[in-house]
């Protein structure tokens, strides 16, 4: 069932036809490997690490169906799927491409961990593309982007990302964690692979870690050969939690957009507030390419009160619904200093230039009722 809405397809995609003794949700198979039948490659035989047994099967083929992609692959977590898909491109002697502003745990990956691997790399202005091919050399093999960043919500030149990587032969990588492929699925606009941690929105209740990398066939069996050397597979029963929230996706995620836009503009037009980053508002500088590319704005905003770094931790002490927490996407909202979290890898100078300041709050708005976050911010703004 690889047709239909994605509402459609979070249900019955990827599942077992027919049903496996009956049962109408997908059960755990807790089993290292399975009986050899009479594979001919290491990379078949069923075993977990070799990312191919049901529950591993079922999500991968329900992951691809949701992006509209050729086939996917599930990991053990966000990072994993980042960090197996670059070094299966670049290989040792590889420049990346990459966006200026990425998450937190992927831009220490870059920079701190290629070098060392024998790899390099040089960051673009995602907006600038005709700053692009100065920054290119004989052995760039990859472009990577996000689809929304972390955490100021820049909305990159998606079509001259998968433009500028077809022209120089390269291979166009997103992270798409944040969209989620509810409100934006690059295999439809040509990027050859899309990454996420579905730690986040896919698996959506905040109780396991876990990645997918979705795309064109060819370079997921590239991927799929190094994942299985490199270890980064998912565990059955985080794979069956995965399976079981993804079926909400929709329906939670259509919700945050809706209930995120509210927020955005509530906060816009506060007067505690100094800045709002959120592409559903019409002030955004990319938010007429985001309604073009994106079926939602998502969850995810930043915003900056008046005053300084002290005011904002004030008031993030006087909300009382938000979790005080990094990470996002689940269904409780949360709240998150990143130049303390997400981004406290990075040096304050490189936070500061890219806007990043130190009373930067990132919000990830879940499934609570709207009004009622928006009256405990109204109190909380009025405290600072
Ligand atoms: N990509 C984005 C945009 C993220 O926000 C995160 C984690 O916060 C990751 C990747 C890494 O995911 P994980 O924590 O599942 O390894």
């Amino acid at each position: 069932m690889n047709s239909g809405h994605i509402e459609t397809k979070v249900i019955h995609a990827g599942e077992p036809e027919p049903r496996i003794m009956g049962a109408v949700n997908m059960s755990i198979f807790q089993s290292a490997m399975f009986e050899y039948a009479g594979e001919t490659s290491y990379h078949d035989l069923k075993y977990i690490r070799l990312n191919n047994t049901p529950n591993q099967a079922a999500l991968s083929a329900k992951l691809s169906a949701l992006e509209n992609a050729e086939a996917a692959l599930v990991t053990s977590s966000g990072m994993a799927a980042i960090t197996t898909t670059l070094l299966s491109i670049l290989t040792p002697g590889g420049h990346l491409l990459a966006q200026n502003c990425l998450y937190g745990g992927t831009h220490d990956f870059v920079t701190r961990d290629l070098d060392q691997l024998g790899m390099a790399y040089d960051f673009i202005d995602a907006n600038q593309p005709d700053t692009w091919e100065r920054k290119l050399r004989a052995n760039t093999r990859a472009i990577y982007v996000e689809t929304m960043t972390n955490p100021l919500l820049e909305v990159a030149d998606h079509k001259a990302v998968v433009q500028f990587a077809k022209t120089h032969g390269l291979i166009s990588l997103i992270d798409n964690t944040f969209a989620t492929p509810v409100n934006f699925r690059p295999p439809e606009f040509g990027y050859d692979i899309s990454l996420h941690s579905c730690t986040k929105y896919l698996n959506g209740h905040s109780d396991i870690v876990a990645g997918a990398i979705i795309g064109k066939a060819s370079h997921i069996e590239n991927v799929k050969h190094h994942l299985d050397h490199l270890g980064g597979s998912l565990d059955p029963h985080a794979c069956y939690l995965l399976h079981r929230g993804m079926k909400t996706l929709a329906v939670r995620v259509r919700f945050q957009n809706e209930s995120a836009l509210k927020i955005a503009k509530f906060l816009n037009d506060h007067d505690a507030v100094e800045k709002v980053n959120y592409p559903g508002l019409e002030s955004h500088p990319q938010h007429a390419r985001a309604a073009e590319l994106f079926e939602g704005f998502g969850g995810m905003l930043s915003f900056e009160v008046r005053g300084d770094a002290r005011a904002a931790e004030k008031f993030l002490k006087s909300t009382k619904l938000p979790v005080i927490a990094p990470s996002l996407g689940g269904v409780e909202t949360l709240l998150t200093l990143p130049a303390q979290t997400s981004h406290a890898g990075m040096s304050p100078k490189d936070r500061n230039a890219l806007g990043i300041t130190d009373g930067l709050i990132r919000m990830s708005v879940r499934i609570e009722n709207t009004e009622d976050i928006v009256n405990d911010l109204n109190t909380a703004l009025q405290q600072i």
